[in-house]
């Protein structure tokens, strides 16, 4: 096995072995950009690393052989003391991961060498500026030292001599620094800097690979849900340097705007800066179009370079560029982080340029990306003060209690509060806080800070560098201009999609994507913006590429038109329960407590009508679409009064000698009916059973619905579904029953109404012996709500407050089963009872109504083992249109 590439030897396309960085600073150097020679390790030798615990030898040799020919290109040695050859360390696994270990840079200085380096530049003080920074960033991440500490001296140097930034400190100030700097390693990490070139290179390279299991690298994999397997590459780069002077700098930039997804010119440049100082917030950035005026010749060189990568790619990328006394120098590039609505943007632009097809733009967006872009905006006209505005850095409108630290922001969030980080600039230290809060605030930091570059990724709001807001963490309160001070717990509200941030809470108003699907915004229209346009783009590329259809869950005439509007190809699911309720539930109450057949059917006569009108509005609003109405699923004793206070009531009225025989008869009832485990008890089919003519009433609502719509000249398409069907006698049963109610009102109308009659499959039951059921069933669908719970045994109702917690910390599963399908469990008897169902009855029509219906990943699934539709929550529509379309190319 090769454990190790040189740059010229990998393709953007090795992400897997080389880790995202190392493919594409492979891919720069072969498109002959100027990318600083070096070499990658594999995420090969990470994994055997970790598994043995020390490396391979043959991983030493390697490397060794790689360093020689490095150097022998370089034409010096690393660490050589009258001329060393510096090298970077750098982390790169196939996705970028905060939380992995930070870049080590001018490795190869000693105390000897940077004499070598200080006589060579011919510049004294960046020699022990480069010493003082390797010294650090070893110190920190390599050595375990508390990085605040050199902070902490760093801050004191520039008090002595009355400066503010790290420009203005000499040789001879950062020479004393070194000193101080090599003294708190030596006491913290319990030995010396090391001042053997290789064994710093060696040790920053374990490092990296032991970041991979560090707790923080951890809680993001399990949250951005990245496989804990992959292992990170490291990369080995020779030093370019940003610090030099003034015709030195380093900086960042973006292809196109990674908000808008506008084209243009996006970044920030620092001048006479090294490595993460222009992130970092040290000292102020300038804007990239600046540069030009700084020099002219690197600027057009890397605009040309932006485009050249963007062509490449056909994507927007990001980059990461150092200019050495005006010779420019490519450090990184990758596809770039955006937001949502850029994402969208962004993909009907590369359509329109030529670049991409619509089946790729499709790739290049995702139904999380289209929720996000569903939810509510702030107010414009709103009355709320503004107090101050940074920059719009990750889109969306959050409101919430101002909390100063991520320890806070977690416990508070625990119990239930909504809060807002509020940081001077966040570090890898603050993801879980970040992870908890509904956004983040700081007032440092630009567009491409790791709050900014973070939040995007989560899809959170933040607004990042509101430099007039006066942060102190310690104090943990919030200076604004004019004085007024926000304290801990304080409520704030800020904007991510204009960077304003206001004093308390500011109203919501809905976003423009959902106006377009409510039909209230127009595409085209002079008021549509341009995401509504690009929104309106793909989801027809995607209805264009789509098998499956999308019917929605839906019970009343209200959510089924508003279905309609957003793309519903029918309704999946309406449940009949929320019919039984409000004023009705007195009726029910009657059927359910009565003693005689005569009083079981006054009431059942009670309810059909009603039950009637609800279906002839349903019908109508979905007319010439499919409406599967599922009969009464839930246990009885739902219906009934709570038994404690019942009992309360009954008890009450006895102290008090008052008449109370019907508490009385309630109560009996209510304890007849009670269950130790309702959720496995008498329901969905089993009541049917057992509550003589409670389904055939609602059958016959469902066909005298049907015949008047026909008779107004509609086009009803009902469909009758049984819940809960374990066995097919069950369902024969019902279904017999079904039939001669239908058969009758046939008649007595003189009307055909073709209803179909199929079953839910949510039992394991159900799902093994579906060839059997498929002979009494027109139709699947299956309730993956219900089989979840029961293919794993686990209440929905109960473990996310208990155990649930825990299995996902623990990495047990990295989303709750309940979100996303368990393809493994839960989804193979999906996939086995639709391929037997359709074995027995080939035109049986597959379809999925629970949760599962509505979320991205599932869809995919329910695509794959050939389900006809998948059913959700009206407002999720559009995300599994998208994500249909997506599945499908
Ligand atoms: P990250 O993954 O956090 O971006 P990088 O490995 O890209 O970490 O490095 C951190 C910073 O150091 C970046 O600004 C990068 O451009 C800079 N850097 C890395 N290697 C070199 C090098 N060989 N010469 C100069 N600057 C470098
Ligand atoms: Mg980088
Ligand atoms: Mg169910």
């Amino acid at each position: 096995m090769k454990f190790v590439y040189d740059f010229t030897e990998g393709n953007k396309d090795l992400k897997d072995l080389l880790g995202g960085k190392g493919a594409n600073l492979a891919e720069m150097t072969n498109l002959g950009l100027p990318v600083p020679p070096g070499f990658t390790i594999t995420t090969e030798a990470c994994k055997v690393y970790l598994d043995s615990g020390e490396e391979p030898t043959a991983l030493r040799d390697e490397v060794s052989a790689h360093l020689d020919a490095l150097e022998q290109r370089m034409g010096k040695k690393l660490g050589q003391s009258d001329d060393p050859l510096l090298v970077s360390v750098r982390s790169g696994a196939k996705f970028s991961m905060p939380g992995m270990m930070d870049t080590v840079l001018n490795i190869g200085l000693s105390d000897k060498s940077v004499q070598g380096l200080a006589k060579q530049a011919g510049d004294d003080r960046f020699a022990w500026d480069s010493y003082r920074r390797l010294i650090q960033m070893f110190g920190k991440t390599v050595l375990g030292v508390d990085g605040e500490l050199f902070e902490d001296a760093l801050d004191k140097a520039k008090e002595a001599k009355k400066v503010t930034v790290d420009t203005e400190l000499d040789a001879a100030d950062l020479k004393k620094l070194v000193t101080r700097f090599k003294k708190i390693v030596k006491t913290e990490a319990g030995r010396d800097f090391p001042q053997d070139p290789r064994e710093q290179m060696d040790l920053a390279i374990k490092a990296v690979f032991d970041s991979w299991n560090g707790e923080r690298a951890k809680l993001y994999r399990r949250q951005e849900r990245i496989p804990h397997d992959l292992g990170t590459a490291v990369n080995v780069c020779s030093m370019v340097f940003g610090n030099l002077g003034p015709d030195s700098g380093t900086g960042v930039a973006f292809t196109r705007d990674p908000a808008s997804g506008h084209q243009g010119v996006y970044g920030d440049y620092l001048q006479n800066a090294q490595g993460e100082d222009v992130v970092a917030g040290i000292r102020n950035t300038v804007p990239l179009a600046e540069l030009e005026q700084i020099d002219k010749q690197s600027y057009d060189q890397l605009m040309q370079i932006m485009e050249t990568l963007e062509n490449h790619y056909k994507d927007l990328c990001d980059i990461e560029f150092t200019i050495e006394r005006g010779k420019l120098w490519m450090l990184q590039t990758r596809v770039g982080k955006r937001t949502a609505g850029a994402a969208f943007r962004i993909a009907t632009q590369l359509v329109d340029q030529g670049l991409i097809d619509e089946a790729e733009a499709l790739q290049r967006v995702s139904g999380a990306q289209l929720a996000q872009l569903m939810f509510p905006r702030f107010d414009e006209d709103a009355k709320v003060a503004q107090v101050g505005r940074g920059i719009a850095a990750s889109p969306g409108a959050a409101v919430g209690k101002a909390v100063f630290d991520s320890y806070t922001a977690v416990k508070w969030s625990r119990s239930g509060e909504k809060v807002i980080l509020v940081r001077r600039e966040t570090n890898p230290d603050d993801l879980d806080g970040m992870i908890a809060a509904e956004g983040i605030l700081t007032s440092r930091g630009g567009k491409t800070s790791h709050a900014a570059v973070v939040a995007r990724g989560m899809g959170k709001t933040c607004v990042c560098g509101a430099e007039e807001l006066e942060v102190d963490t310690k104090r943990r309160r919030m200076t604004v201009p004019g004085g007024h001070v926000v304290e801990e717990g304080d409520v704030i509200s800020i904007d991510g999609s204009s960077g304003k941030v206001y004093l308390g809470e500011v109203p919501v108003v809905p976003s423009p994507v959902v106006e377009y699907f409510e039909g209230r915004m127009h595409p085209g229209a002079d008021d549509a913006d341009e995401l509504v346009e690009a929104v309106h783009r793909m989801m027809a590329f995607a209805d264009r590429k789509r098998r499956l259809r999308v019917r929605a869950n839906a019970d009343n005439a209200e959510d089924a038109l508003r279905a309609r509007r957003f793309g519903a190809q029918g309704i999946g699911l309406c449940r009949t329960e929320h019919m039984f309720l409000g004023d009705r539930r007195e009726m029910v109450e009657r059927l359910i407590l009565a003693d005689t057949e005569t009083e079981r059917e006054e009431s059942l006569k009670q309810l059909l009508p009603l039950q009637k009108r609800d279906f002839v509005e349903l019908f109508e609003a979905m007319d010439g679409l499919p409406v599967t109405v599922r009969l009464l699923d839930p246990p009885l004793h739902e219906f009934l009064p709570d038994i404690t206070e019942l009992s309360v009531r009954v008890a009450l009225a006895e102290s008090r000698q008052e008449p109370h025989e019907n508490e009385l008869r309630l109560l009996q009832a209510v304890h007849r009916l009670h269950e130790q485990n309702p959720m496995l008890g008498l329901r969905g089919v089993r009541l049917g059973l057992v509550v003589p003519g409670l389904f055939t009433m609602q059958v016959r609502a469902i066909a005298e619905a049907a015949a008047e719509r026909k008779a107004a000249k509609g086009d009803p398409r009902a469909e009758i579904m049984i819940p809960l069907v374990g066995t097919v006698q069950e369902l024969e049963i019902v279904r017999e029953e079904a039939d001669q109610v239908i058969a009758e009102v046939e008649a007595a109308t003189g009307t055909r109404l073709k209803l179909a009659i199929g079953t839910m499959i949510e039992l394991p039951r159900a799902a093994l012996t579906a060839g059997q059921i498929a002979e009494a069933a027109q139709f699947f669908s299956f309730g993956t709500n219900d089989l979840t719970q029961t293919v794993w045994g686990f209440s929905r109702d109960d473990v996310e407050a208990s155990f649930f917690t825990a299995y996902l910390e623990k990495g047990i599963f990295g989303v709750s089963p309940f979100e996303t399908i368990d393809r493994d469990g839960v989804g193979s008897l999906v996939k086995l009872a639709a391929e037997a169902g359709r074995a027995t009855r080939p035109d049986l029509k597959l379809g999925v109504c629970g949760e599962h219906g509505g979320d991205p990943e599932s869809v995919h699934f329910f695509h794959e083992v050939g389900l006809d539709y998948v059913s959700c929550s009206p407002f999720r529509i559009p995300v599994a249109r998208l994500e249909a379309g997506r599945a499908a190319v």
